[in-house]
């Protein structure tokens, strides 16, 4: 087994299968380490929002269960719901085992090498190389792309920059009868107000449900007791099977520097999730491709590689978390201001987020800075900056 490389990319997820593809697509030599056996489940809801399907480089229609043109929010309380439509999906419902092994195909198929069940279990740093030592046996590279996910095994051995904020979700992959099914289809579905700074959702797939509910805080929130309620709900208490499946998102990115001693982060291990949804293939597909091009334009040159990556996620990814942010403290730090705002301008907020997620419009382009959140009390309310 050849165990030297250009890139050793690590994970298989969307992040490393879209490096891995861009970097074999212009001949780098480079190999995927996934510590799974693949294709394998991961915990996710598995909705691609449409600004990650733009951001994809490859079709992956065929991996699609169901597209989803309509998005419902609804708030539970205030018994308050809101319902946008658009021509094209919204979300995409896939399972993640399918559609993250239809980018690590495509890789492969242009020369990427994958080594599955092999785990990344340390990092050692030279002068010119980095060597990683595997369950599989030893590995070099002359750079690492660490995309191991929210618990990064690659990220913690880069030195003392602060984690990422993990928060706790859980999915339940729920079958249904079919006529029960029928009701859900082509509709992506959000409910607020079952636990205090978190949401619950429900996806349609071919032959059954991904329900899953999240907490925006990190203390201990009973989960699973918000999860049986929103079953009862939604009329799946008494479902036939159910696969229960729990793990982590990071809503803030960590401290930095997002590449270090030849070693480039991206997805989760970097805290690349949106802090408003929680969603986080977007930006894992957008920051592999960025490390990706930032090792293929500066080839392979490590004080070029990191001014350009550096560059490319402070310039793009870093001040859309940072603008999500806002939005973000408004729906889950200040229930009274988001009950009131929603109230008045749901409909107007629903459009923003669902154009957000369309790939449509970014957070940036929205006006909602603290000081703009509270004009949403006055009668004009809720602007965009593209209405004003
Ligand atoms: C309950 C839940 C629901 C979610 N729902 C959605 C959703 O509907 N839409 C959305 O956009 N996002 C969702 N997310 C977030 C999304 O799952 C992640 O943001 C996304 O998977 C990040 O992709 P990634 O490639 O960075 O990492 P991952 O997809 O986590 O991939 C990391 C890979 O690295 C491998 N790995 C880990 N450690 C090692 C090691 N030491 N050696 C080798 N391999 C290793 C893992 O096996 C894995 O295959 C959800 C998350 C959760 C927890």
């Amino acid at each position: 087994m050849n165990s030297t490389y250009d890139v050793i990319v690590v994970g298989s997820g969307p992040a490393g299968a879209c490096a891995a593809w861009r970097l074999a697509k212009t001949g780098v030599s480079v190999a995927v380490l996934e510590k799974a056996a693949l294709p394998r489940y991961k915990t996710c809801g598995g909705g691609i929002v449409g600004r990650a399907v733009q951001a994809l480089p490859i079709d992956v229609r065929h991996v699609v269960e169901q597209g989803c043109h309509t998005a419902q929010l609804n708030f539970l309380p205030g018994r308050l719901s809101f319902t946008t439509h658009r021509p094209t999906s919204i979300v995409s419902m896939t399972m993640r085992s399918q559609f993250d092994f239809a980018i690590l195909s495509a890789a492969q198929e242009t020369g990427a090498i994958v080594h599955q069940r092999c785990a990344v279990e340390n990092v050692s740093f030279h002068d010119d190389f980095v060597t990683l030592s595997t369950s599989s046996g030893s590995m070099r590279a002359k750079f690492v792309v660490a995309a191991d996910g929210a618990l990064s095994t690659v990220a913690r051995t880069m030195g003392p920059a602060g984690g990422p904020v993990l928060i706790p979700a859980i999915e339940y992959e729920v079958t249904v009868p079919h006529d029960r099914l029928d009701k859900f289809h082509g509709i992506a579905r959000f409910d607020f107000g079952l636990l205090p700074q978190g949401y619950a959702w429900a996806f349609p797939k071919q032959h059954h449900l991904s329900i899953g509910v999240l907490s925006m805080t990190q203390r201990e929130s009973d989960l699973k007791r918000a999860m049986a309620q929103y079953l009862d709900l939604l009329g799946c208490g008494f479902f036939t099977q159910v696969e229960r499946h729990g793990f982590v998102i990071p809503i803030r990115p960590r401290r930095g520097p997002f590449i270090n001693k030849r070693i480039l982060l991206v997805g989760d291990a970097a805290g690349f999730a949106d802090p408003v949804t929680g969603e986080g293939i977007s930006f894992a597909i957008q920051s592999g491709l960025m490390a990706a091009e930032s090792l293929i334009d500066m080839q392979l040159d490590e004080e070029s590689v990191r001014n350009a990556y550096s560059r490319s996620v402070t310039g793009t990814i870093i001040p859309e978390l940072r603008r999500g942010r806002v939005l973000a403290r408004l729906l889950y730090d200040f229930p009274r201001i988001r009950s009131w705002a929603f109230a008045q301008h749901g409909q107007r907020l629903c459009e923003a987020v669902t154009d957000v997620m369309a790939g449509k419009r970014r957070y940036r382009d929205l006006r909602f800075t603290l000081r703009t959140l509270l004009r949403l009390l006055s009668p004009n309310g809720w602007r965009t900056s593209e209405e004003t």
